[in-house]
């Protein structure tokens, strides 16, 4: 656990303090107060956690499924015993909401429980007789090492998108957090120590772009999840592969909202506000486009600047507020300069959250909502993910405009639609080109026993995380032709 603020490594069931010269601050978003430091691990280091994860894969994977999950249930247990303290350790390290930091815990726990039913999912089937005296039998082993790189928002959600079922699959494991938020992985890997898993079997390096090269590199490594923003992904899937490993990468988003004119109009607009400022925007399924159509651009124009205006920024640990701060300085001026795109291209600031000063918290980065109507569809602005708090509205006249400017963009992430008419419901999930889709939901973010399904520049890969997806990933198919004539039985 941390040493004097410094962030250990965990590697072979020893928590090891990183020889690195180079580390990094790690801040409050919202008070600016130095948190810790991160180092950022070399190559040695990284060699070091690989090899005890292959050192420990022999044992972990002849140790039977049911006893493997039996540290997953310690860890289910431990978290929920540890979430109030978990929670606050995300909203101080990443800037988002208590409540919405313990909604992203609740869905780590949720992928710990689904992993813990590997006996069955990790099943193979047979065929008997396939040939006279022939069975054929796929059995599934594990893939070997594996290793997840995770982005800063959401530290303690996204490492259980595939983490739990590498393990539970009888795979061994190494997590490199981003190095933007390591304390949620620091206090989850003391409560991974105190679960008894055998030394190596999950390790934990802190780090930044030459840890992941490192990883990228390692022999020892056979498959790698990447979450984060879609050049890194790009990056990280080609390097991979091009090593001859599998990998699963996850990337940017600019996710697109129709409003038809019948749908309720106040509820949809509070659902569509929630999913483009809560976590700050700083949500990869954060609604970041709103396309009204006809008889609904005015009165969602309306109700979207009301609830934009009306949301209480502030600390995410003080009670009553409803958006954080955005991860660094840096992405504040970033997203800023982006709202000043907007203008500049022609579109029409309604709401502008630039230059926001929260009393008692002057060193926070906060951006408040931001409403830009009348975003020009092939503008910078409409094109680009600006992971902020930033709503652009690019009205039109009919549905089928508004799913071809969905199915414009490069990313597919996730595309929803607001509407009380089961046709136009069906024709949009029939034909929008996006992996994750909402009805009436603002931020469709699968469950735990769903695959997180981004599509185009939003995934490289072909299995995603979760679920079946995470099962498929973690274990190679071995096929078994077995002869076994009559007259051979007969002998005993
Ligand atoms: P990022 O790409 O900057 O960093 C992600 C990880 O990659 C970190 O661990 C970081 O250390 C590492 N990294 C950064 N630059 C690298 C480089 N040049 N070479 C090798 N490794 C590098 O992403 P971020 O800013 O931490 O996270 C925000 C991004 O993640 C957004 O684009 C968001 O849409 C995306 N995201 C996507 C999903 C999804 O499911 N598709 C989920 C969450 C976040």
């Amino acid at each position: 656990m941390p040493l004097n603020g410094k962030m250990l490594n965990y590697l072979a069931g020893e928590w090891i303090s990183s020889n690195a010269s180079d580390l990094l601050s790690v801040l409050n978003p919202a008070t600016g107060e130095v948190l810790g430091e991160v180092p950022l691990s070399s190559a040695n280091e990284l060699d070091m956690a690989a090899g005890a994860a292959e050192a420990a894969l022999e044992d972990w994977r002849r140790t039977p499924a049911v006893e493997r999950v039996q540290y997953l249930f310690k860890l289910k247990f431990l978290m929920q015993d540890h979430f109030e303290d978990l929670a606050r350790t995300i909203t101080m390290e990443c800037g988002k909401t208590l409540d919405e930091s313990r909604g992203e815990l609740q869905r780590a726990i949720e992928n710990i429980e689904i992993a813990c039913g590997i006996p069955l999912l990790m099943q193979g089937y047979n065929s008997e007789d396939i040939a006279r005296g022939i069975d054929e039998i796929m059995i599934r082993q594990p893939i070997g090492v594996a290793a997840v790189i995770a982005p800063f928002n959401f530290p303690g959600m996204i490492p259980f998108w595939f983490m739990p079922y590498a393990v539970a699959c009888g795979n061994t494991y190494i997590v490199k957090p981003s190095e933007k938020v390591p304390l949620t992985m620091q206090k989850i890997f003391g409560l991974i120590d105190q679960c008894g898993f055998p030394k190596g079997v999950l390790n934990l390096v802190n780090g930044a772009k030459d840890t992941v090269d490192a990883i990228l590199d390692h022999p020892a490594i056979r498959a790698i999840s990447f979450v984060g923003s879609t050049p890194v992904a790009r990056y990280v899937y080609s390097r991979a592969a091009a090593n001859g490993k599998r990998a699963q990468c996850q990337g940017g988003a600019k996710n697109p909202i129709i409003v038809l004119p019948d749908a309720d109009m106040e509820t949809s607009t509070r659902i569509i506000a929630d999913s483009a400022f809560g976590c700050a925007g700083q949500r990869c399924l954060a609604a970041s486009l709103a396309i009204p159509v006809g008889e609904a651009v005015t009165p969602f124009t309306q109700f979207i600047v009301e609830s934009a205006t009306s949301r209480v920024v502030g600390y995410g640990l003080d009670d009553g507020v409803q958006m954080g701060p955005v991860i660094t300085k840096q992405s504040k001026s970033r997203i800023e300069g982006w709202i000043d795109s907007g203008s500049n291209e022609g579109a029409e600031l309604l709401v502008d959250g630039r230059n926001a000063v929260i009393p008692g918290y002057e060193k926070g980065n906060f951006v408040r909502p931001t409403v830009i109507n009348g975003v020009p569809p092939d503008g910078m602005v409409a094109r680009t993910e600006i992971f902020g708090p930033v709503l652009g509205l690019m009205p039109v006249d009919t549905v089928d405009q508004a799913i071809a400017l969905v199915n414009s963009g490069k990313y597919g992430n996730m595309a929803c639609l607001f509407t009380s008419n089961g046709a136009s419901a069906r024709k949009f999930r029939y034909e929008v080109k996006a992996g994750n889709i909402g009805i009436n939901i603002g931020v469709a973010a699968p469950m735990a026993f769903f695959p997180f399904s981004g599509w185009k520049d939003s995934f490289f890969g072909d299995m995603h995380g979760q679920g079946l997806d995470a099962v498929e990933f973690f274990t190679q198919k071995k096929v078994v032709i077995e002869r076994w004539p009559k007259e051979w039985s007969r002998r005993f």
